[in-house]
């Protein structure tokens, strides 16, 4: 039996619930990257580092809420506070205690914020990073770099996968797709000339690297464009959605010591709820409450509502989880755990003799098939690989994925068992080019 027909016939009720819900949802899941072959599991439960789909099936969980569980599932230090919150309403249409506690927690951990505010995404977060530049400098043209993922509003489709000159998504105007330019990261010329050649609000980037790290900027580089921006006076945005509170408690800028303006934060910063935050200089946050007279000021206010922004269950486990993690302990963890499955990957890759490669740093753990570090370095064999691995009770995505603090040793070596008889049936399938 092959590695598609195994699952299938493993997973009866995932595909049950698949066809029922691909009937009225698009792909019968609600996020790109929850698509796999032949279908998706359903999941039905999660503890720890583990959960179960429908079948009664446990998996090692690296998806880890997309990057929102450093903490894994259900960690009883979030989950405590968020039950007694439960009881006390989860919607106070109000303002509460706990948003000026999680202000608290973001501007002791993050070197750039001042001030902070909060949304129910990190999409959200860099959309309002982007406009209180707009806002602020009077400009509308947007520097990003080729590969760099911030989320799926309009200007964020530009230049994410190859060909970067051609949008990620349909559905955008050309004339917002023409406010923003992409660049290649790691040439301090090119950014200098890019910004001489006309008026920028801002620079945005995942500090790291595209995809968390995945292609990796030199910090060199990155110190400098620091200096640019500043010199040529163009504020500069890190999206630490999804390094922010797991490179370091204070994210990528802790970590290397380069401060930007404005950090778009999410995931780990509501620890596994719904939540996003700006956090920066004041002058560009406090945008928000600048009215005039009329009490509205259209001209230099900017406008947010936002039904779900900072409630109180996310706020609640915001702060819960940011109190946990403020130590450092949680990521040494989660680091150490990383080290051990880039390690032992990259031995069953060697002893195989395969052409492939295991990277990433802190708790990023990734893939390489084809000598690429980008979005194309699985090429065909990141759908198979994934397959296989939930055969072997591990949940990763096809070029990797993200460990979290309650990992074990064991759950660590599980996990490099499975790749080694995950490669073997990719090899059994010919899939695989020694
Ligand atoms: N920016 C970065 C760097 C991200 O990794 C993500 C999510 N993967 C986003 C923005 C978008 O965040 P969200 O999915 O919460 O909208």
């Amino acid at each position: 039996m092959g590695i598609y027909e195994r699952y299938e016939a493993e997973r009866p009720k995932s595909r049950a619930a698949y066809e029922r819900a691909r009937r009225l949802l698009p792909d019968g899941v609600e996020h790109d990257m929850r698509v796999s072959r032949p279908f998706s599991i359903y999941v039905e439960r999660a503890e720890g580092a583990y959960k179960w789909d429908v079948d009664g099936h446990r998996y090692v969980d690296f998806i880890v809420g997309h990057g929102a569980l450093l903490l894994g599932q259900n960690h009883p230090a979030v989950i405590g506070p968020v039950r007694e919150a439960l009881e006390l309403g989860t919607h106070f249409g109000a303002s509460h205690e706990a948003i000026a506690e999680w202000a608290d927690r973001v501007c002791r951990l993050i070197p750039s914020a001042e001030m902070v505010r909060f949304h129910s995404s990190g999409t959200e977060a860099t959309m309002m990073a982007i406009r209180m530049c707009r806002a602020l400098t009077g400009r509308e043209q947007v520097l990003k770099f080729e590969a760099h993922f911030h989320g799926w509003h309009d200007y964020a489709t530009v230049a994410v996968y190859e060909p970067f000159d051609t949008p990620t998504s349909a559905g955008v105007p050309g004339a917002v797709q023409d406010t923003v330019t992409a660049i290649p990261v790691n040439d301090a010329a090119q950014v200098r000339d890019t910004l001489a050649a006309r008026e920028y609000a801002c620079v945005i980037l995942e500090p790291s690297g595209a995809g968390g790290g995945s292609a990796p900027t030199d910090v060199e580089w990155v110190r400098e464009l620091r200096a640019i921006c500043t010199e040529m006076d163009v504020p500069l945005i890190f999206d630490e959605v999804i390094t922010g509170f797991r490179y370091s408690p204070g994210g990528y800028q802790q970590e290397f010591g380069i401060t930007p303006d404005l950090t778009t934060l999410a995931k780990i910063l509501a620890g596994g709820f719904p939540g996003g935050a700006v956090a920066g200089r004041r002058e560009f946050v406090e945008l928000i409450e600048m009215r005039d007279e009329s009490g509205w000021n259209r001209g230099k206010r900017i406008s947010h509502p936002g039904t779900f922004n900072a409630n109180p269950l996310s706020a609640t486990a915001g702060v819960a989880c940011l109190d946990y993690i403020a130590d450092g302990k949680a990521h040494a963890v989660a680091n150490r755990m990383g080290d051990r499955l880039r390690a032992g990957m990259k031995k069953v890759i060697d002893v195989r003799g395969l052409k492939a490669e295991v990277f990433g740093s802190h708790s990023f753990v990734r893939l390489s098939f084809t000598g690429r570090r980008d979005r194309g370095a699985m090429g065909s064999l990141g759908a198979p690989l994934q397959t296989a691995m939930m055969l072997h009770g591990v949940h990763i995505g096809g070029g990797g994925g993200m460990t979290s603090a309650v990992m074990t040793e064991d759950d660590i070596d599980l996990t490099i068992d499975a790749f080694e008889q995950s490669l073997k049936l990719l090899g059994e399938e010919g899939l695989l080019v020694d």
